[in-house]
């Protein structure tokens, strides 16, 4: 698989704060790429600068075959960012909304086919603010995908979203892998990571302590002789909600 996304030894400091210390990795076209981290590790300012927003003090990177610090629009032209919902313009419906954002990049495009995509042509002419969470979230998707990009990039795409509309938005995001669209996420969620992403990078402190698919990393740290001190519970409390209410959407 030939790498979408290549960086090497990167680079970002602000003040004293050395936010990424020399990272290097790639991404594989096609696959769902993950980065996950705690609070302040540095995921931000690398996903900013591979999206063209945000300018490294040193290393490189490509992405779709450019440069990122040498032609940071040529990067935009070629990626989806999901926006927050809350940047939307108001007012607009849901297909006034994606032409909005195609508009953007001086594009007409098949409204309704991409709302088909994320599931919410019936809704085209609903006011944007009117959705729901989940629809909200399914829009900014779309609207990200105006351009066809080769590199989808997903900021904690499920907060804030019931169990259901979690797991509705995990489905939409294997369909637009199934399409050969590369998704560079991050998310907070680990159980998210360990369904979606083929690979997962783990960020801390400026530096990524480990890169492999989620169940490698679970092999080598039963390998290094890791235990839990209790028992598994065959059932948690999420099971238990989706149980009493169902794993259909809750979309008014
Ligand atoms: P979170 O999960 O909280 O979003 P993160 O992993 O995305 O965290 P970054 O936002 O990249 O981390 O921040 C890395 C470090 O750089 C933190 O110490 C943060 O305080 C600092 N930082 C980020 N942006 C700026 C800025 N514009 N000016 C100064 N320091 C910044």
């Amino acid at each position: 698989m030939p790498n979408i996304v290549q960086v090497q030894d990167l680079r970002k400091r602000y003040g004293d704060i050395e936010a990424v210390r020399g990272i290097s990795f790639s991404v594989e076209q096609g696959e769902v790429f993950g980065m996950l981290g705690p609070n302040g590790a540095g995921k931000t300012t690398t996903v900013e600068i591979l999206e063209g927003l945000r300018r490294a003090d040193g290393g490189s990177a490509t992405v779709a075959g450019v440069d990122v610090l040498a032609d940071p629009s040529g990067v935009k032209r070629r990626i989806g960012v999901q926006l927050q919902s809350s940047a939307f313009p108001e007012h607009l419906t849901a297909k006034e909304t994606v032409d909005f954002f195609a508009a953007c990049y001086d594009l007409t495009v098949d409204a309704i086919a991409l709302l088909r995509l994320v599931d919410l042509d019936d809704r085209a002419r609903q006011l944007q603010e009117k959705l729901s969470g989940g629809q909200r979230q399914r829009l900014s998707i779309a609207t990200a995908l105006v351009n066809s990009p080769q590199v989808l990039f997903l900021d904690e795409p499920t907060t804030g979203l019931d169990p259901q509309a979690r797991r509705n938005l995990w489905e939409l995001i294997k369909s637009i892998r199934a399409r050969g669209t590369t998704v560079f996420l991050t998310t907070h969620y680990l159980d998210e990571a360990e369904v979606l992403c083929d690979r997962v990078a783990i960020m801390d402190e400026g530096r990524i302590v480990a890169l492999d698919p989620p169940r490698k990393l679970v092999d080598d740290l039963l390998g290094r002789g890791f235990t839990k001190p209790t028992i598994q519970q065959q059932a948690n409390l999420e099971d238990v909600f989706l149980d009493l209410t169902g794993h259909e959407l809750r979309e008014a």
